[in-house]
This record gives structure tokens, sequence and C-alpha cells, in this order.
């Protein structure tokens, strides 16, 4: 991920290096490079000219500084608006003063929902906390049988709608609204701290999903909603992003599949067009594959 949009940022720095000052058409030169590379990531395009927008206006109004170098002051600009988009501070999830505290997971199916839930019990229970799945996802084959193994893996349990869903092909039937009370009512009772809720998503966004999220987030409460998207879908992340935030107005983002050669740019376009943060990073298909997401860091990694 963003190997080919660092290398060509890289390359744009270079040409910048060892001049004394910086000129108007270096600017303009230096900005078109940057434009062409983000949206060459499949960054979107608002986002694009805004953040072409100020690196310009910085740049021009820039000072004169004794420590950098006009090229090394374009590059601490870009690094400083790449933390921007991407959400400025690291934000990790926000616990209930009164426990249990209701996270839930909704997205496009195939996003990495059921997968993210494992990682994220994992990962919690690791910090010291006491986290229960619960499995809403009954339109997809195998998601209650999946999230099932996913807890296994964490050692972390499952509230299920049907505990004895064992034929790998079996849909459990019923309401996935009242699965998630029941799956909230159980956490309380055994005195689970954080609560994990896997919803169901469709291929692509349509009413009768958004609808079933956020009935679901309303009827538990949720104090977190988390947005799962596959860094690989490019372009379309920005419009399906749009659609949940309108939908179930999520509290922060997770981008998944970070570890593909995709080119990145939804990474850089969710936060930005939402204006909600990215929480965590997932790296792969592994228990251990997952991050929490800090936006200095990419962008660190973007620019090295
Ligand atoms: P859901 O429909 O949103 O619940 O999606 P799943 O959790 O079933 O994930 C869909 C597919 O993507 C599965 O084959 C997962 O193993 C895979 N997957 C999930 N997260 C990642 C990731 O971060 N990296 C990679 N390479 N694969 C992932």
């Amino acid at each position: 991920m963003f190997n080919s949009l660092s290398d060509r940022l890289t390359a744009t720095f270079k040409n910048l290096r060892g001049k004394g000052k910086l000129t108007e058409a270096d600017i303009d030169g230096t900005a078109r490079e940057i434009r062409r590379a983000l949206l060459d990531a499949d960054v979107a395009v608002p986002v694009v000219r805004e953040f072409i927008g100020r690196i310009k206006e910085r740049a021009m109004g820039a000072e004169v500084s004794e420590a950098l170098n006009p090229g090394q002051q374009v590059v601490k600009i870009v690094n400083e608006e790449l933390v921007g988009i991407l959400g400025g501070q690291t934000r990790e999830l926000q616990f209930a003063k009164q426990p249990p505290t209701i996270i839930m997971l909704a997205g496009l199916q195939g996003a990495g929902k059921t997968t993210l839930a494992g990682k994220l019990a994992f990962h919690l229970k690791n910090k010291g906390h006491a986290p229960l799945l619960v499995a809403c996802d009954l339109q997809r084959p195998n998601a209650v049988r999946q999230l099932q193994v996913g807890g296994e893996r964490a050692n972390v349990p499952v509230y299920a709608p049907h505990p004895g869903v064992s034929s790998e092909a079996e849909v459990p039937t019923g309401d996935p609204v009242a699965v998630a009370r029941d799956g909230v009512a159980t956490a309380r009772e055994k005195l689970h701290d954080v609560v994990i809720i896997d919803t169901a998503g469709r291929l692509g966004v349509d009413s009768e999903l958004m609808q079933q999220a956020a009935d679901i987030k309303a009827a538990v409460g949720a104090h977190e909603t988390l947005f799962v998207i596959d860094a690989m879908i490019g372009q379309d992340a920005v419009n399906t992003a749009q659609a949940f935030n309108e939908g179930v107005d999520f509290t922060g983002v997770v981008l998944t599949k970070l570890d593909g050669d995709a080119r990145g740019g939804a990474a850089l376009s969710v936060a930005q067009v939402t204006g909600k943060p990215v929480m965590y990073a997932s790296t792969g298909e592994g228990l251990k594959d997952f991050e929490v997401f800090h936006p200095d860091r990419m962008a660190r990694r973007i620019l090295d």
C-alpha cells in the first residue's frame, strides 16, 4: 500500500533539493506533481483539490527558516497536511462510564467486519477488557460460524442466535435487532465490559441494510459505531463512506486490507470527506494483523 504514491512524492521532493529559494513556478510545479500522484493513487478529487490549495497557500507564505531549506519546508508542510487529512490525532475507543461499552461494526459485505471483530476482541482482551462478541450478521451464510471461529481463536465468547449452529452452510434465522439486544443483556448479566456487534453487509449500499444497521444501533444505544471499509475499493470508498455516515452516523473508521497493493486513495479520502477519524487498520487475515491507526506515523510512512 502507498508504495507508488510514496515513490512519486519522494521523486518530486528530490527536485527541490539544493534550491536556495523557491519561486512561484517551483511551487506550482511541485503542487502539480503532488496533485497527479494523489489522483493516480485514487484519492478523491475534492480531497485532492483542497489539499493542493492548502499546500500552495502555505508554501507561498512559508517563512524563511534557519533550520530548513525551502525543499525541506515543503516536505514539512505536506507532512502536516497529510496528518490533517488522515484525521489529525490518534483516536482510540472511548469507553462508557457505565459498562458495557457497546461497539457496533458496519460496512459492506466483504469489507472485513467479521474478521475485524475477532481482532478487535483480541486487542481489547489483551488490554485487560472482557469482551463479548455478538453475531448479528444473519445474512451472509457462515458469518455466525466465522465469528465463532474468530472468537475461539481470540479466546473470547460469542453470543449467537442459535448456539447450536453447526452446519457450515446453515444461515441462522432471526431478527438481528433482537439478537443484538439479547447479546447486550447477556453481556450485562455475565459482566462483560465491552460488547462487539458484528452486523450484516450487502454487496452495495442499500436502504434495507442501512435501516437494519441504524435499528441495531438505536436498539442497543451503541457508544461507538465503526465503519469498516476495504481500502482496496478505490474511488468507490468515498460514496460508500458518505452513505454510511448519513445512514448510521458512525464514530470512527477502520481500514482493512492495508496489506494489499492497492493505491491507498480510500485511506486518504474517507476521514476527510466524512470528518470522522480512522481509528484502526487491518493488515492481514491473522488475529494480530491489526493496529491502532496513527495519522502521523502513516504520513511518515508515505513520505519516507
Ligand atoms: P465481512 O463480510 O465484512 O464480515 O468480511 P469478512 O470478515 O468475511 O472478510 C472478507 C474477506 O476478506 C475474508 O476472506 C477475510 O479473510 C479477508 N480479510 C479481512 N480483513 C483482511 C485484511 O486486512 N487483509 C487481507 N488480506 N484480507 C482480509
